[in-house]
């Protein structure tokens, strides 16, 4: 089965049982907290999320599968080059993963492939796959799989492969033999925590998704609280700092597909450019992409956030025109977002992004 993996782009995969239960306290925990803000979709499959045979009855085991999202083409220092993007406040910054073709896709076409050829070695059976989907408590089975340990960051991370990968699961309705997890290998490590731009690692593997970047950008909906808007910078959709800044990414993989090699116009582009974009442009530019999922008026209201940024940074190079031009945009939202951007002018305190380097984990 792992030969089979890999020939259709995974970098690993393992097994994990259905029993979570030991997962079900700090699941409840979370929802209860409300760190899932609006992502009520959470909320509503409670712990079935950590029952595997009730969202999928039959289920015995859960095959999880490792994809890498690095280009091919990656140079080493790739993380420093990320950074430097931050201190130009003009440029539009688009997470890392999401600069190729959606990988729900992706993964969900080759997780059937794989089913298929299990299907043909040893007859029909009883499966379902998902990725990155609300029932499925995916760092959980990644991690009891062993495809790494759930890092301070709650993303799983591996020693041998970094963190910059998707899993995806196949639910499978015969038993096979649970592969081992991993240890923690943070150490003393506090990078991640120190890094993120908004304080959302509240504590140790506790992440307020309320708080989080990559949450305000793409998972939100309306207004994002004025407090964080200083504070998210020029990253428009998704954040990557808490992985750039992970010593264990040194040996983040590369895809073995060119799906996930970046778009042209994605990157290194203006946020001048990126919010000149009609919505029409904006559908066609983003097909087969996941930014696509977010719609014109959230991508619009993250620019202009990003464009308030800039020019409390004092640049402007026709930020406050493209503003302007958008200040009778049909949406309330997008309209309250370029009125604070338009706000905003240079010398305005900028809240600064810690950058440590991070103590060497304990290997
Ligand atoms: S993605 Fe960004 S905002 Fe979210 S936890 Fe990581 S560093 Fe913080
Ligand atoms: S940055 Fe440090 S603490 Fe955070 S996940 Fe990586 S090794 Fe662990």
């Amino acid at each position: 089965m792992r030969d089979w993996a890999r020939e259709l782009g995974f970098s690993q995969i393992g097994v994990a049982g259905v029993d979570l239960s030991t997962a079900e306290p700090g699941l409840l925990a979370w929802l209860a907290n409300g760190f899932h803000g609006e992502m009520e979709y959470m909320a509503a499959h409670g712990v079935r999320r950590a029952r595997p045979a009730e969202l999928v009855p039959g289920t015995t085991s859960v095959i999880t599968a490792r994809m890498d999202y690095l280009p091919g083409n990656t140079p080493e220092g790739w993380q420093a080059i990320e950074f430097e993007r931050l201190e130009r406040p003009q440029e539009a910054i688009v997470s890392l993963y999401a600069r190729g073709r959606d990988y729900h896709k992706v993964l969900r076409n080759r997780l059937q492939k794989l089913s298929e050829r299990i299907a043909e070695a040893i007859g029909p059976f009883g499966h379902r796959v998902f990725t990155d989907s609300a029932p499925v408590l995916e760092v959980e089975l990644g991690a009891r799989s062993g495809q790494g340990w759930r890092g301070r960051h709650t993303l799983v991370l591996d020693r041998a492969g970094g963190s910059m990968f998707f899993l995806g699961e196949i639910y499978v309705d015969f038993a096979l033999p649970a592969t081992e997890p991993v240890g923690d290998h943070c150490g003393r490590c506090t990078a991640c925590i120190d890094v993120c731009p908004t304080n959302a690692i509240v504590a140790p593997y506790r992440l307020d998704a309320r708080r989080c970047i990559s949450y305000l950008t793409i998972e939100h909906a309306g207004s994002i609280p004025e407090e964080l808007r200083p504070l998210m910078g020029n990253r428009i959709y998704g954040c990557d700092d808490c992985q750039l800044v992970c010593p264990w990414n040194k040996f983040a993989g590369r895809s073995a597909l060119p799906d996930f090699d970046a778009r042209e116009g994605l990157v290194g582009q203006s946020l001048v450019a990126l919010f000149g974009w009609s919505e029409e442009e904006f559908l066609r530019y983003t097909e087969g992409s996941p930014i696509r999922r977010i719609g014109h008026e959230r991508w619009l209201r993250n620019i202009a956030v990003a464009m308030g940024n800039a020019l409390r940074k004092g640049e402007d190079a026709g930020i406050r025109a493209a503003l302007q031009a958008r200040a009778g945009h049909p949406s309330a939202v997008v309209r309250e977002h370029v009125e604070w951007a338009l706000r905003q002018s240079g010398g305005a305190a900028v809240p600064s992004s810690p950058r440590p380097t991070g103590d060497a984990p304990n290997s």
